[in-house]
Parts: C-alpha cells; sequence; structure tokens
C-alpha cells in the first residue's frame, strides 16, 4: 500500500485526492492538515484513520482533540504541526494541496525527507522554485504536478526528450469574463468572479482564474517544472477546457491532451505515475463535442498576465512580490474591501515599489512577503 499524507485535506483539491484514495482501495493516508474545518477533519478522521492530523491553530486543534479522543490520532496545529505531518515517517508521498504561500516550509521539509511531491500548491513553486527545482535533484524527489495544465505537460512530455521542446502552449479557459472589457470589468462583483465556467475550484484560485491572474502562476510554474524560459510559454485561450496543454518539439510535432474537466485525472495520475488506472465519471464524447475553439488572450484587459510575464521575466524577488499582492488583493476583494479591477492595480503597484533581492533564500522570500502586505496595508 502506498502512504500519502495530504496538506488542505479539506479544500477542493484536498477532498478530491480523498475521494482518488477511497476509489482506489490501496492507498493509505498517514497524515492530514487542514485550517478551520473541524467538522471535515473529523470525518476524514474517522473513514481513513490517519496517525496524525493537523489544524490551522490550537484552538481548532482542542477541539477536534476533544471530538476524536475515542481514536488513536495524534492532533497538532500550527507551522510545527504542518511541518510534522510532512515529515511522518511512513509517507512517500505529500499531496500539497494547500492554498497560499504557507507552502514553501512543509514542502521544503517534505522534500528534504525524501518525500515525492503531488504539488496543487502552485505558489510554493512561483516564488520558490529555484531553491525547489535543484533540491529535488540533489534529494532525489520527484515533484509530480497536479494542476491539469502542468499534469498534461508532464502526460505529454512522458518518454520525450525535454531538451527536443520548442514551445509550451499552457490553455486557459478565458474564465467567467473572456471578451468583456475593461469598463465592464470595473463592475463585477464576488458573486460574479466566484462563477467558473468549467472548474469547481477553492475560491482563491476561482477569483485567480477571473483575473487570468491564476495563468500567470501557472506561466510561472511551467517554467520551473519543465526548466523552459518564460517565453517559451505560450498562453492559448480554448475556452471549452478540453485541451488540458499541448507541448510543440523541435520538429514542429505538437502532442496535447484532452480530456472531460475533472481534476481526478491529473490527482490520480500523480499519485499513481507512471501507471495509469481507471477513473470512473465523464468521458470526452468527440461526436457530441461541438468545436474546440482558440483565442489569444487580451493581456491589455487582462493585465494580471501580463504582469506575470514581467514578473517571471525579472525574477529574483519579484515573483513572490506578484504573488503576495495578489494574495492580499484576493483576500480583500472576498471581504468586499476593494474593488475587482483593484485587485491587479494591487499587483501592479506592489511590483512598482519592490527592490528586486536576487535568488532569494527562504527568509528573505517570506520577508518580501511581509513587506508587500505592509505596503499594500498602508497604501490602499
Ligand atoms: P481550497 O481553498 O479549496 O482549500 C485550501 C485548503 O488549505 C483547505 O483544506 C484549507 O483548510 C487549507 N488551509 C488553509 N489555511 C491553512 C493553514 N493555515 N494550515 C493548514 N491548512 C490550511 O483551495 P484549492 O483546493 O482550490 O487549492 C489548493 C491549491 O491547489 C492552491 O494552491 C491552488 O492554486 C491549487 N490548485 C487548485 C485547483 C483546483 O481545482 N481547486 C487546480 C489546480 C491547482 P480549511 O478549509 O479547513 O480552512
Amino acid at each position: 500500500m502506498k502512504k500519502i499524507a495530504v496538506l488542505g485535506s479539506t479544500g477542493s483539491i484536498g477532498t478530491q485526492t480523498l475521494e482518488v484514495v477511497e476509489q482506489n482501495g490501496d492507498l493509505q493516508v498517514t497524515a492530514l492538515a487542514a485550517g478551520a474545518n473541524v467538522d471535515l477533519m473529523e470525518q476524514q478522521i474517522r473513514k481513513f484513520r490517519p496517525a496524525l492530523a493537523c489544524m490551522g491553530d490550537e484552538k481548532k486543534a482542542k477541539e477536534l482533540r476533544d471530538r476524536v479522543s475515542d481514536l488513536d490520532v495524534k492532533i497538532c496545529a500550527g507551522m510545527d504541526g504542518l511541518l510534522e505531518v510532512v515529515t511522518e515517517p511512513r509517507s512517500e508521498t505529500l499531496v500539497t494541496a494547500i492554498v497560499g504561500m504557507i507552502g514553501i516550509r512543509p514542502t521544503i521539509a517534505a522534500m528534504e525527507a525524501g518525500k515525492d511531491i503531488a504539488l496543487a500548491n502552485k505558489e510554493t513553486l512561483v516564488t520558490a522554485g529555484h531553491i525547489i527545482m535543484p533540491l529535488a535533484r540533489e534529494k532525489k524527489v520527484r515533484i509530480l504536478p497536479v494542476d491539469s495544465e502542468h499534469s498534461a505537460i508532464f502526460q505529454c512530455l512522458n518518454g520525450e526528450d525535454k531538451r527536443a521542446v520548442h514551445k509550451i502552449l499552457l490553455t486557459a479557459s478565458g474564465g467567467p469574463f473572456r471578451g468583456w472589457s475593461r469598463e465592464r470589468l470595473a463592475a463585477v462583483q464576488v458573486e460574479d468572479a466566484l462563477k467558473h465556467p468549467n472548474w469547481s475550484m477553492g475560491r482563491k484560485i476561482t477569483i485567480d482564474s477571473s483575473t487570468m491572474v491564476n495563468k500567470g502562476l501557472e506561466v510561472m510554474e511551467a517554467r520551473w517544472l519543465f526548466g523552459v524560459e518564460m517565453e517559451q510559454v505560450q498562453v492559448v485561450v480554448q475556452p471549452q477546457s478540453v485541451i488540458h496543454s499541448m507541448v510543440e518539439f523541435e520538429d514542429g510535432a505538437v502532442m496535447a491532451q484532452l480530456g472531460a474537466p475533472d481534476m481526478k485525472l491529473p490527482i490520480q495520475y500523480a499519485l499513481y505515475y507512471p501507471q495509469r488506472r481507471y477513473l470512473p465519471g465523464e468521458r470526452l464524447d468527440f461526436t457530441k463535442l461541438k468545436s474546440i475553439s482558440f483565442e489569444t488572450p487580451d493581456r491589455e484587459v487582462f493585465k494580471g498576465l501580463d504582469l506575470a510575464y514581467q514578473a517571471g521575466g525579472r525574477g529574483g524577488s519579484l515573483p513572490t512580490v506578484y504573488n503576495a499582492a495578489n494574495e492580499y488583493a484576493v483576500a480583500a476583494f472576498l471581504e468586499r474591501k476593494i474593488s475587482y479591477p483593484a485587485i491587479v492595480e494591487m499587483i501592479e503597484s506592489a511590483m512598482e515599489h519592490h527592490k528586486v533581492v536576487e535568488r532569494p533564500g527562504v527568509e528573505e522570500i517570506l520577508a518580501a512577503e511581509r513587506e508587500t502586505y505592509e505596503f499594500l496595508e498602508s497604501r490602499w
């Protein structure tokens, strides 16, 4: 039985990971971590019987401890708890389904302990890719992408010589506001931005998809995962979300991965790689598929994508500022404190204000995050 630990088990990716565990029957969950959802964590503990579970803070951990006192499970809390979960001795693979830069330290600790990483938490690679990728080589651990686009690219590259990659074609649905003007976007409310046309996801990534900041983060994620330059990653809008991404090779051949939009496919592929397993659920029916269309993203209206190319191209601590400003702004938008266009305006002003640190270490990355928050707090 393969043993796994899951960070962010109560979220969108976390719960789908546990569905994959349930459907297969030969994966064992040794440790779980979540933020605040004690009810769901209790249910997960009763069903999957991990040895260890962690909550975001001690108050939630105590509540959970009282509820599962009849079971043999250790409950911990906070960053120390996350570090305990990711280094749980029996687990072989860590699924990083936590949201935000809080994933950096636990991911590094897991790699140092020799665990393979099934990576959903893109923020870690965006901000610390220059630390994560060499560490993976040094520790001989695998980084297996869970993001559907990156899983698609990973599948297209199976058995290929990575040096023969000419270009990565990263597909995007374009989100709910594809084709909209800047004026129209100014009136967008939280409810509008939380409606994604094709995917059901957590709140933060759904907002990121609507601004195309998610695509920007994915371009940076792809650059680290597949060892290419930013300019080699081209975003192509494919509104039906049928093609999950493509790779163009030196000889002009293009490989694509297609499928119904279901995150369980990339999750299962990462957990069993290189094996493929039966996956119940919707299948593509080409006789019913009316069309697959393509568009160029509008980088003027969706400036978040353009700023990502600037941040990734400059490198150093700038991608951290891009990401941190976005995390701050999205939280403020969800709390209805700022307007929709202010999300990207905040990212831009934080990037302009920042003095770039070259090759930042973890402490410097976290300092850049704090400084970005402080700047935005004082300015907005
Ligand atoms: P969700 O918001 O649905 O879930 C986030 C998870 O993180 C929850 O389990 C939450 O716990 C947990 N969490 C939050 N804060 C803490 C904390 N301090 N300590 C421990 N756990 C915490 O997010 P998603 O599942 O949508 O996304 C997770 C990651 O995967 C993101 O990086 C996202 O970009 C990426 N991703 C997501 C996709 C998707 O389809 N959803 C697709 C591709 C990538 P709780 O709810 O209990 O507070």
